[in-house]
Order: structure tokens, then sequence, then C-alpha cells
């Protein structure tokens, strides 16, 4: 190892480089679906691609186990530190998603141990890295399934929940892959969260800011909560298009159309009294198989999704969402019901992590970019849990969640060097 010490920075990184080019090819080949990969939360393609970062653990000399909610954990095999800073992200990804959500943070993590292991990099706190499960919601509609198990957080009612395809409940899914399902159903804690120093998490931008900029990366300010429902019915009552007059109408497209509109209206009042917000029904439908052009919708499905770095914010949507859809069933003769609310809380990333990070920015040639998170992280979980958590987004073209997400190596590897950089000089 000593020797090892000698081999310059940009002979090591190289060699980092191509591991982790590696890396996301095997993983791609792994969980490709034919557009682009898919791994399910708690699935095969998740666990698959866990798989390859087993094996490529194995043959670098770093120990890899499972946690109580069946995540990797990757490791020098250090015994039990009272403090370490934990670095990783998730491995799931949304049905025909891209390759670079979620992985991109892991493999940062793994180069990390890789160059302490054969670069002599030598932090003065021990790392962990962490491979969660479950961060996406497209398959349960629970997202950070992984993460708030470990921190108590998921309840019998998360654990119910069916996969968007199979209808398996979340619980039985985690069984399989090796959760203790009984502990997290008493919401116990599985992490000793008091001995993560930190929480840092490299992700994907998946917006457009930094390939607008030109800047290959930016260090995370704060992470937008939000406040969902999956489905909420408005029920109306069907009827010849030609016959029913407008006074009888009881028409449930025209009044979820309504209510949108007078969403859209709050949206822009709070946006111009400075507040952050952004509003979603990113699904809506009537009945397919009854409907038809010449018939009036008597029911509706619509999703509902808030996000904001405000929790006030968010409890006003809430209850705006609930007094309008009243207001509307008096004016339109219909009835709205919901299914439960889903909240997830805004999260803050912490100011000495991110000044420290951006003092790494400037100190490997970088700007100092300062960005909020639109989407939610995990790491959101670890700094509401009260852990130190730092975010670096390196730049990716056309959005995530799709599979013509693209983040250049070169980005990803200015994006390590940052957290090489922070890692080094963390006490
Ligand atoms: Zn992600």
């Amino acid at each position: 190892m000593d020797m090892a010490r000698n081999v310059p920075v940009t002979t090591g990184m190289a060699a980092l480089e191509t591991m982790a080019a590696e890396l996301f090819d095997q993983i791609a080949a792994v969980s490709a679906d034919g557009v682009g990969v898919s791994r399910p939360s708690y699935g095969d393609g998740e666990t698959d691609a866990m798989g390859v970062l087993e094996a490529f653990a194995a043959e670098h000399g770093v120990s890899c186990r499972s946690d109580r909610a069946a995540n990797a954990i990757f490791d020098l095999g250090t015994e039990d530190p009272d403090s370490y800073i934990l670095v990783g992200s998730h491995m799931d990804s949304v049905p025909h998603g891209g390759n670079y959500d979620g992985l991109a943070g892991v493999i940062a993590g793994l180069l990390l141990l890789v160059d302490c292991r054969k670069n002599g990099l030598d932090p003065h706190l021990p790392v962990r890295v962490i491979a969660l499960r479950g961060e996406e919601s497209a398959w349960f509609g629970r997202a950070c399934v992984g993460s708030r198990a470990l921190a108590g957080e998921l309840g019998p009612e998360d654990l119910k929940a069916p996969h968007r395809s199979t209808g398996r409940s979340l619980e039985a899914c985690m069984k399989a892959v090796g959760a203790d399902t009984a502990a997290i159903r008493r919401q116990e804690l599985l992490l000793d969260f008091t001995k993560v120093r930190m929480f840092l998490e490299v992700h994907i931008e998946q917006g457009p800011v930094l390939v607008e900029r030109g800047l290959p990366l930016a260090v995370v300010t704060g992470i937008r909560g939000n406040v969902r429902h999956r489905r909420i019915r408005c029920t109306g009552e069907s009827g010849h298009s030609g016959t029913v007059p407008r006074w009888l109408r009881r028409d449930a497209v025209f009044a979820v159309s309504d209510l949108i509109m007078r969403l859209d209206e709050h949206w822009q009042t709070i946006q111009q009294h400075g507040g952050d917000l952004v509003v979603t029904v990113g699904m809506l439908h009537t009945d397919a198989e009854h409907d038809a052009m010449s018939r009036v919708p008597g029911e509706a499905e619509f999703s509902f999704e808030a996000r904001s770095e405000s929790d006030a914010t968010l409890d006003a949507m809430a209850s705006l969402l609930r007094s309008e859809c009243e207001a509307l069933e008096q004016a339109r003769k219909v009835s709205f019901s919901f299914d439960p609310a889903i909240r997830s809380a805004p999260a803050r990333c912490d100011s000495v992590v991110v000044d420290g990070l951006r003092a790494a920015c400037r100190d490997v040639g970088f700007e100092d970019e300062a960005v909020a998170s639109g989407a939610g992280h995990d790491a959101s979980i670890f700094s509401n849990a009260g852990v130190p958590t730092g975010m670096i987004f390196v730049r990716n073209e056309y959005g995530s969640h799709n599979p013509r997400e693209a983040m250049a190596l070169d980005d990803f590897m200015a994006g390590y060097a940052v957290l090489r950089r922070f890692v080094q000089g963390c006490r």
C-alpha cells in the first residue's frame, strides 16, 4: 500500500474513471429493458445491479453487506466506527428510466473506497457507502423507502402499498430480498444516525439549469418537500351528451378541469408573493372502457402533487385542494374522494457542509455554483434525521426519469473530484 501512495493522483483518477465507465455499462446491461433501464424498487433489476457492485467490491478489497432494510453497505472493513462519513444514493430506477439517476452517487462513493485502497487516499474520518433501495415512488407510490425504513418512518399502511404492475405488497417485496419487515413495521430505528457524521450524495441534476449555464456541477442548498395524492376520484353522473342540459349536468371532467384552473391561480398568487412552489396533475383520466365522445363523464380520477421548499406552503396547498373541492361539490354537483395524502418534508442541506463543498469546488478548479433541488432525494431523509447533509449535482442532459438522460463521464469525474477533495478535508 505504501508504494501505491506514490502513484500520481492523475494516474489514479484515470483508472477510477475506467472503473466507473465499466460499472455504468455493466449495470446498464443487467437492467436493460429494451427502451432504457428498469430497476424496480425492491425488485429484480435493483438486486441485479447491486450484485454487479458486490462483485466489483470483492474484486477491489472492499467489503459489502446488507443492512436491515436490505440496502447494501460498503466499507474498508473498519470495525463499527463511532463517527463516519456516509456516502450514497439509490439503486432503483423508474420504469424505462435512465442509467445515471441514483447509480452515479453510489459509484462515486465506491470510487472513494477504491481510491483509499489503491491510491493512498486517507481521509481523517472513515467512509461508508450505502446503495439504497426503493427511492423512486413510481413502483409503490412511496419514495425513499430504503432510507425511510432505516429512520423508522415506514408504517404498516406504507407496507401495504401495492406494486404498480404486480399488485404485490411493498412488505412482501421487501421481505423477499431479506429486509427485516417485522422491525420496519414496528418503526424501529435501523441505523444509529448519531454515528453518521455527515451524509453526502452525488446525483445527476434532473432539471435543465446546469446545461443552460454551461457548468459541470453544482452544490445543492436544499430539497423541496411535497404533498401528494396518487388518486382522487371525482364522481358526478354520466348521461347522454345531447340530452342532458347544462343545469342538470354533473360532469366530472368539467369539475376536475375547473379545480385545476383554480389551483393554478393559487399557484400564481403564491409565486407572486415570493413563495417556492410547483404543482402537477400528472395523471388524469375517465373510464376509458365505458366513456365515449357522446357521453357526459360521470367519473374522473386524477393525481395531485405540490412541491415546495416551505412546509407552510405545502400545508396551504393541501388545504386549498380540499376547500376548492368542497366549493366545486356545491357548484358542480359532484363529490370528491381522496386517498390518504403522502407527505415528504422539505430538507435543508447543512450550511457548513454546503460551504465546505463549495470550497472544494474552488480548490479543484470549478465554479462554486449553488442550486436548490426540485426533486426529492434520500439525502432529505438523512437531513430530517438530524444528519448534516450535502449534495453535489452533476450536469445531465435531457432531464431524468427517461432513457435519454445523459451524463458525460468527465462531468461525473468532476463531481467525484469535488467529493474526494471535501472528504479529504473533513474532520
Ligand atoms: Zn434519483
